[in-house]
């Protein structure tokens, strides 16, 4: 049958590959150690998964609103008042199927083709085929070691042009681990004052900060950037919850507004069930604890997971300040040959490490730096000795 070419443009999600080629190995009966994963490696909490039966039990089987039901919306904007800083009020927010949803959506509301997009790299990978399907143009800024991997005024002013849209931040951030510190956002939120950019404000990792990290909502810098910008959040990350698709964009009314009625056609509502789970996620007094000991344990793990691969010749890698990820700069070994191989980049290392020494990441590449892999420590430290054992190893052939 024929393939729109709209499909036919968009290709596989590059972590959704590694972590499929990891579980095909195990199945043959390999030994691989898996860095691959972008999902916390813990059960939702109890409280959580009560609160879902409950609602089900209750015959909450049905649909509701297509935007969420009112309950949520308003736990929502209770949440991001009281630890963001933000004011929203329950219509100026849209519950989605997961965040990665919203960012699909809020990019189908505001952008049209002819459009550019300001993405910094490294970025998720989800970023460009999101803003290609939505007829617009990516137009990366290129960032690495020497600037810590984030966007500076400067490197923004140069990229804004008149086709520019919107940019898209994501802090803490996915896949290069780092956090914008407050002022580092502020500085940018000055330099976009005048312009009539679009800020999309991916904050799904907010409660993954490490050391004395702080998260700061951009929309909470200052009056010019609350009006510019789609907050975006979501349920996944914070509580484990990948599988139950809950996320969530907050902003001015008009264009949440516009993604209720693109949401009313798409998909309509969120699983009903869900919602009320979500609403227990976010208000159960609980909450704080909960998230606390999967915090400290991340922590604890991508401390360790740093020192380690720092430790290793040619091998440089940030503290990482918030998410889940390492991001190394292992640049320093393409050309060489191991075992007769040659690796010419991030492709080139995962594949033959994978081959090689039966250890599982994620090449930088498809997060638009070819200098870097990208290490998930969503995985006991157990797997993290083992696995860093092999890459040192194999490294130092
Ligand atoms: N934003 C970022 C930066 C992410 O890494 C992810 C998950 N990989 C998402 C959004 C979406 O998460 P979900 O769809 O599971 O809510």
């Amino acid at each position: 049958m024929k393939i729109s070419k709209r499909a036919q443009d968009v290709p596989p999600s590059a972590t959704l590959a590694v972590t499929a080629l990891a579980q095909q190995l195990k199945a043959k009966g390999m030994d691989v150690i898996g860095f691959g994963a972008g999902e916390p490696d813990f059960d939702t909490p109890d409280y959580i998964k009560e609160a879902a039966i409950k609602a089900l039990k209750a015959g909450k089987t049905k649909y509701t609103a297509e935007s969420g039901i009112t309950e949520l919306k308003v736990a929502i904007a209770n949440k991001l008042e009281k630890e963001n800083g933000l004011k929203y009020t329950p219509e100026q927010v849209i519950v989605n199927i997961g965040g990665k949803h919203s960012v699909y959506e809020a990019m189908q509301a505001v952008l049209d083709p002819g459009d550019e997009v300001i993405l910094p790299a490294p970025y998720w990978v989800t970023y460009p085929e999101t803003i290609k399907l939505a007829g617009a143009t990516a137009r990366v800024i290129q960032t690495d070691k020497s600037n810590n991997y984030k966007i500076t005024p400067s490197l923004l002013k140069k990229a804004i042009t008149k086709k520019t849209a919107m940019l898209v931040l994501n802090s803490p951030n996915n896949p290069g681990g780092f956090t914008y510190t407050p002022q580092e956002l502020k500085d940018i939120a000055k330099a976009l004052e005048g312009t009539k950019v679009i800020v999309l404000s991916d904050e799904i990792y907010e409660k993954l900060i490490y050391g004395d990290t702080r998260f700061v909502s951009f929309a909470s810098l200052s009056e010019d950037a609350y009006n510019r910008t789609l907050t975006l959040n979501g349920l996944s990350k914070t509580f484990s919850m990948t599988g139950w698709r809950l996320g969530y964009t907050a902003g001015p009314l008009d264009v949440i507004k516009a993604m209720g009625r693109l949401q009313s056609h798409m998909t309509s509502n969120p699983i009903t069930f869900g919602q009320y789970a979500a609403i227990a996620a976010l208000t159960n007094p609980v909450a704080d604890e909960t998230i606390e000991k999967m915090r400290a344990e991340f922590e604890r793990r991508g401390k360790y997971m740093s020192e380690r691969l720092n430790s290793i010749e040619g091998v440089e890698c940030p503290e990482p300040t918030g998410a889940f990820y390492c991001f190394p700069d292992v640049s320093s070994h393409y050309g060489r040959s191991i075992k007769g191989t040659k690796i010419n980049g991030s492709m080139d290392f995962a594949k033959v490490l994978l081959e090689q020494a039966n250890v599982a990441l994620v090449p930088g590449l498809p997060f638009g730096c070819d200098y870097n892999v990208r290490l998930s420590f969503a995985c006991s430290l157990e797997n993290i000795t083992k696995g860093l054992d092999r890459l040192e190893k194999w490294l130092g052939q």
